[in-house]
């Protein structure tokens, strides 16, 4: 049984310049109390004395970026999003960050629990229905999408083949008894990004470490391939669709900074022979068409699978870009996601599964795999007009640092914290607006140290805190499961003041998990 850094150290140690609650453990981390724990957690304290030594991680930090940059974790500045003339590394950190072996093992075993999950919610229409309702009254852009979802439902759906491509996210929550508990974030059915630069990020955190001599360290940096993974679920769909001809479609935006991360896919797509095509919304709109089987053409090129890389933020949309997806909906290629697939990964529906029974209702005769989902759920609150509702804002005023609050939105930066949360439950409290939220327990990680890398920035070393993915993949023809499998991992660092924001949004930087 692998010994966490979480259940170590008991010893607080006074006078440091953050957060007191989260410092508990500091002595550990900072490698204070090393030698009693040195062979159990190497790691932990190795890097405390690392940290400290600011000519070293210099020297680090410019190997680190160079290897960074030969690998290809790439994204594209923010002053020439459409370009790839100059790039730059994505920001990572210079050391992976510790996460407990037995948190890893459990998000992965949950991964094809939360498939089936994700499946089953998208096939059904009258719980979608029922628990969007008073959401969409007030929420346009979930309406708009499950307007286009009743479309297809009225007219029939063409698609036989589906595909799931998601990320079901975590935090490590830290009980009072010093001990850490998996807790999801959210789960991430469309346009689930970043498994193609984290394929790849594996090999600098393993050359940082094999720099300063530490090879058994740098061995205990687990492999990671969720491309290839991501890829062979789009590769199944595409066969099982069953045109030699046909493509995939990625629907993609014009100015995308991380082209390098959805390019990793379409690389090992090539090398199975499957092509890809990437094409915007409006290039859909002017050029897309269906036959009269409403099997979907792309300038006159039959497309098998549409990936999307875009459609899932309300600035995405254009009217135009609306009816192309209407179009897109309406054929018989495989979308990843379908419409009603990407309604099941909203912050709503999440918040409903969490219900006494739903789960159950879902994965009938399956009391293992209800047991395991339901013991990653963090709090999550209703707040449509009522009783309940009313309890929960109650509850959220009172203690503000316990809750965040979420409208239906994806791509970080929408989620309301402490005062400003308070000042948005005070105003949304009377009016039916409130119902395009849910309230959701605030995770509180145990801090550890890390040093970030920004192109631009000096190396910082800081407090932070860890986000886990795990990739999942799945495809279904007809009522018939042929893949559900887990295809890889995601660590993403922040610092501890961001409470909000992902990799793409400026605030996270990549990492690797180091078992601990
Ligand atoms: P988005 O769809 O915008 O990614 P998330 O639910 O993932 O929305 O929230 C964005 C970020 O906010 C997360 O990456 C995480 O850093 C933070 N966050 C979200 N929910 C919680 C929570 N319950 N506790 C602590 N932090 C959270
Ligand atoms: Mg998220």
């Amino acid at each position: 049984m692998p010994v966490s850094v979480y259940q170590l150290n008991k010893r607080p140690t006074a006078g440091r310049d953050w957060n007191p609650r989260a410092v508990k453990k500091w002595g550990l981390l900072e490698g204070s109390i090393a030698l009693k724990s040195e062979s159990q957690v190497g790691m932990a304290t190795g890097w405390g004395s690392l940290l400290q030594d600011e000519q070293q991680l210099e020297e680090l930090a410019r190997q680190a970026v160079d290897r960074a940059l030969a690998e290809g974790v790439l994204l594209r500045t923010s002053q020439a999003p459409s370009s790839s003339h100059v790039v730059s590394y994505a920001p990572f950190t210079l050391f992976p960050s510790p996460v407990p072996s037995a948190l890893l093992e459990q998000a992965y075993a949950v991964q094809a629990d939360f498939n089936l999950l994700v499946d089953a919610v998208s096939q059904n229409a009258v719980f979608l229905e029922q628990t969007l309702s008073s959401t969409i009254k007030r929420d346009s852009f979930t309406a708009r999408l499950f307007d286009i979802h009743k479309q297809v439902l009225k007219e029939g759906i063409a698609q036989t083949v589906f595909l799931g491509l998601n990320r079901s996210d975590y935090m490590f929550q830290c009980n009072p008894d010093g001990s850490a508990a998996l807790k999801q974030i959210e789960i991430n059915t469309v346009s689930a990004s970043f498994g193609g630069l984290a394929s790849r990020t594996p090999a600098v955190h393993r050359h940082v470490l094999s720099v300063l001599g530490k090879t058994k360290e740098a061995a205990k940096i687990l492999s990671n391939n969720p491309s290839k993974g991501l890829a062979m679920g789009i590769a199944k769909a595409w066969e099982l669709y069953g045109s030699a001809n046909a493509q995939v479609l990625l629907i993609a935006q014009e100015k995308e900074r991380n082209i390098f991360d959805q390019r990793a896919i379409e690389n090992e797509l090539l090398a199975r022979n499957i092509h890809v095509i990437r094409r915007r919304f409006e290039d859909v709109s002017e050029k897309g068409s269906l036959d009269q089987d409403r099997r979907l053409f792309m300038d006159g090129q039959e497309i098998a699978v549409v990936y999307f890389r875009d459609g899932y933020m309300p600035g995405h949309y254009s009217l135009q870009n609306w009816e192309a997806r209407l179009l897109l909906e309406r054929s018989c290629a495989v979308k990843c996601p379908d419409i009603a697939t990407q309604l099941a990964g909203t912050k709503k529906v999440q918040q409903e599964l969490s219900r006494v029974g739903v789960l159950e209702s879902f994965l009938p005769g399956q009391p293992e795999a209800v047991a395991r989902l339901r013991a990653t759920f963090a709090g999550l609150y209703s707040l449509d007009l009522g009783e309940e509702g009313d309890q929960a804002i109650t509850k959220a005023i009172a203690a503000p640092s316990c809750f965040v609050l979420k409208p239906q939105r994806e791509g970080g930066g929408n989620n309301l914290y402490g005062e400003e949360m308070v000042q948005a439950l005070e105003r949304l409290k009377d009016s039916e607006e409130r119902a395009s939220y849910i309230l959701m327990e605030k995770i509180e990680p145990e801090p550890f140290r890390n040093c970030l890398l920004r192109p631009g920035s000096p190396a910082r070393v800081i407090q932070c805190i860890s986000e886990l993915g795990i990739f999942g993949v799945y495809v279904r023809e007809g009522k018939t499961l042929v893949m559900n499998k887990h295809v890889g991992h995601l660590l993403r660092t922040k610092a501890i003041e961001h409470a909000d924001g992902g990799v793409a949004a400026g605030v996270a930087v990549l990492d690797n998990p180091y078992p601990v």
